[in-house]
């Protein structure tokens, strides 16, 4: 096997160039995919975009018109889903009915014809992980949704697999219970160093969890990074959108400089870390909890001024929402308190915020034109 050319060793599941067609579709388009040994990435992206089916392709369960897919050095792309060592907790579990919950997490070791003794230990201890041994000669279907979620993902652990993949596990479960499954299950992986790949199409549960988002759009990926980075360095206006809120506002790029560039928009002219040809149309972006109230403009910093349409209370923070006089561009800014005295609906307010937090995309071909 020739060495790569960084000289780095090969990631632990690297996906390469995969396509997926259903008949004339193309679901997957020429897909690049890297995740190292203990990583816990998510695959993010609305629904449709081809989540489920790039982690039907790695467990095996259908096959790609082209690309691969190795595994801890082992080409997997032809062998089939039993002979893959591939975990896989589904949204609706899966649990066989029948059986109690010891049975159901010892099933993938019977298949492997393990001894009783080995069985009886490794389950006791995988059910210990997910705090469930009091269970285990309970039926499962006497337990609550989240419960059977535990034991899905014990039954998946337990055989010790090279790499789990998790599709959407806790969308059947209320709020309070995903967001305590989300922190527990990120402790069990890590503590096993589990390689995992998680999808889902809820960004705040990507953020909590992952150590590096994939973010997806129509088949491909448009951003593999840290929740930080996915966040704050956006690498398309779609992963801007995708992930969090911000305001966007349309300009055209009037000069560039030094890495920088200036931005003609309707609130006048904006500077922003970027480079871009003069002339070139654009999106000027912020997230609302860049942006500042008050006349505190100074250099490094844009301003706008706009209208005040609703204050919308959140408890941690306050939403504002404005619209620009002139353009009717719509600005959400966040911040932690209002000032004393309230801020009146209707008030025109001057918003700051650092020329480095400012984001510049490409304009959508659809505006460009
Ligand atoms: P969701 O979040 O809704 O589950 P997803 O991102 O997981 O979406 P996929 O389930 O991978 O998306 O589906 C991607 C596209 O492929 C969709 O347009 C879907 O209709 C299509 N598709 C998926 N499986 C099949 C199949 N077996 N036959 C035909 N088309 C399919």
């Amino acid at each position: 096997r020739p060495a790569p050319a960084s000289g780095r060793p090969p990631a632990y599941l690297q996906v390469a160039q995969l396509t997926k067609r259903f008949g004339s579709a193309t679901v997957l388009h020429d897909l690049n995919l890297t995740v190292e040994k203990g990583e816990f990435v998510s695959l993010l992206g609305p629904s449709g975009c081809g989540k489920t089916t790039l982690l039907r392709l790695i467990a095996g369960l259908m096959r790609p018109e082209t690309g691969r897919i190795v595994i801890a050095d082992r080409e997997l792309t032809r062998v089939p889903a039993h002979k893959r060592q591939v975990g896989v907790v589904f949204q609706n579990y899966a649990l066989f009915p029948h059986l109690t919950v010891a049975e159901n997490v010892a099933f993938g070791l019977t298949n492997q014809r393990r001894s009783r003794d080995e069985i009886k230990r490794r389950v006791g201890e995988a059910l210990q992980l997910v705090r469930m041994a009091p269970f285990a000669d309970r039926s499962v279907s006497a337990l609550s949704g989240g419960q059977q979620q535990r034991i899905a993902v014990a039954r998946a652990i337990v055989v010790e697999p090279a790499i789990l993949l998790l599709d959407e596990p806790f969308s059947a479960l209320d709020r309070k219970l995903r967001e305590t499954m989300q922190i527990e299950l990120r402790h069990i992986l890590r503590d096993l160093g589990i390689t995992s790949i998680f999808v889902t199409h809820d960004q705040d549960e990507a953020l909590v969890m992952s150590d590096r988002i994939a973010v997806m759009n129509e088949g491909q990926i448009e951003h593999l990074g840290t929740p930080a980075d996915i966040y704050t360095s956006p690498k398309s206006l779609f992963v801007l959108e995708f992930v969090g809120l911000s305001t966007r506002l349309g300009g055209t790029v009037v000069s560039s400089h030094g890495g920088e560039v200036e931005v003609e928009t309707a609130f006048g002219r904006m500077r922003a870390p970027a480079q871009f040809r003069p002339g070139s149309p654009v999106v000027v972006a912020v997230r609302p909890e860049a942006i500042s109230i008050g006349e505190s403009e100074g250099d490094g910093r844009n301003v706008v001024r706009a209208r005040l349409t609703d204050v919308v209370y959140l408890g941690a923070k306050t939403q504002l929402h404005l619209r620009g006089e002139r353009s009717g561009d719509l600005i959400q800014a966040e911040i932690a308190r209002l000032p004393p005295g309230g801020l009146p609906s209707g008030s025109e307010l001057a918003l700051t915020w650092r020329v480095e937090d400012t984001m510049v995309f490409p304009a959508p071909a659809s505006a460009a034109s």
